[in-house]
């Protein structure tokens, strides 16, 4: 593996490995930049091909992470865990710990959490271990009501933007995807009054939100078809594409899920057709506020209040973006960049 220009590509400084021959544990650790404080980011347990995808997944999303804690305004840099599958049996409980000893050696640099393939029970035997964990049973909880008010907050600055008004009443929203983040997104819309369009490829979803929100449910190979004012991609990554751009039938694009846009040139696809929309890791850094407020002595009350800002960031990109012509995607990425060279001067 060429793993010097890997780090070169992705702009990184230095990547911690890590390997635990009694209990088979091998990690890849990526900080990205600290330079607003300790990286903080999950740790993967999945299935790689290979050795170089595991890195480089590890790169990629920690340099997210140092974009989605920049924007959101927190005192933290962004990291991620890969840790890898042994390929013999192994003892989880003894693979967590090592990991725990390892991320505890790294000098107070990086804090980790849960992630796909790990789950809160084995953040409590990191903890067990180390202090550089947030998100155990103990801490701040399921992240997604919190994700979801973010969310709900950069709609209403959209909505205050693009339609020019300040409330959600019968704004109606179709939403992709009505999982963990988009059922409590539907609660948070109906409470403000909005009327929802809902699909899930889970039927059973959708119907609670028809149950419990009002919610129209559309096929799943419709959502993108339904003439609405807001559109939320709450479901896969990539939902914004070629296919399903030019069906668009809202002018405000602004949902969860992470890494919408299948490629950077569709976020100026959607801002050439006058698409206003909300930069993915700028909208959904609710469930990070959540659990980097674990840091500061956890109250739901002051992670509420802190999520709420997201209306602000929202508000923000939209603005630069309308007064300078540039795509939001793009202003985003500015903004963190700004953010990252006053911290470093
Ligand atoms: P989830 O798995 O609970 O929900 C996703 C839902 O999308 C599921 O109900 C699934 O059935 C549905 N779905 C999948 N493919 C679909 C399709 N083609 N059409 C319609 N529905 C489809 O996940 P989640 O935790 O709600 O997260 C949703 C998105 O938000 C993900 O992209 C996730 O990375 C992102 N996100 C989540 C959080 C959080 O706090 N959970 C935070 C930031 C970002």
């Amino acid at each position: 593996m060429d793993l010097f220009s890997l780090l070169e590509k992705h702009d990184y400084g230095g990547v911690h490995i890590g390997r635990d021959a009694a209990s088979g544990m091998c990690c890849i650790v990526a900080i990205h930049d600290t330079r607003l404080g300790p990286a903080i980011g999950g740790c993967r347990f999945l299935p790689y091909a290979d050795e170089r995808d595991a890195v480089i997944d590890a790169l990629r999303l920690a340099r997210g992470m140092t974009y989605k804690a920049a924007l959101a305004g927190l005192p933290h840099g962004g990291g991620k865990t890969v840790m890898l599958r042994p390929d013999k049996l192994f003892d989880r409980a003894a693979l967590f710990r090592a990991f725990g000893r390892f991320i505890d050696g790294l000098g107070g640099r990086y804090f980790t959490a849960e992630d796909s393939g790990t789950g809160i029970e084995d953040m409590e035997i990191v903890r067990g271990v180390t202090r550089q964990v947030v998100g155990t049973g103990g801490g701040s909880g399921d992240p997604s009501p919190f994700t979801a008010l973010g969310v709900r907050r950069g709609i209403e600055a959209c909505v205050k933007m693009r339609l020019g008004k300040s409330s959600l009443e019968g704004i109606h929203v179709a939403v992709q995807g009505v999982g963990h983040v988009g059922y409590h997104l539907c609660k948070e819309l109906h409470e403000q009054g909005a009327t929802l369009s809902v699909a899930d490829v889970d039927p059973l979803k959708a119907e609670r939100a028809q149950r419990e929100h009002g919610a129209t449910v559309v096929p799943i190979e419709r959502i993108f078809d339904v003439a609405c004012d807001v559109l939320a991609p709450c479901a896969l990554g990539s939902a914004l594409n070629d296919d399903t751009i030019p069906r668009i039938r809202s002018t405000i694009v602004a949902g969860a899920a992470n890494n919408q846009l299948a490629e950077p040139r569709h976020g100026d696809d959607l801002h050439s057709r006058g698409i206003l929309y909300a930069p993915d890791y700028a909208i959904n850094a609710g469930g990070l506020i959540n659990v980097a407020l674990e840091l500061q002595g956890y109250d739901p009350d002051k992670a509420r209040a802190k999520t709420m800002t997201v209306y602000d960031t929202i508000y923000e990109i939209a603005e630069r973006s309308k007064a300078s012509l540039t795509p939001t995607y793009r202003v985003a990425d500015l903004m963190v960049e700004e953010r990252l060279a006053r911290a470093s001067e």
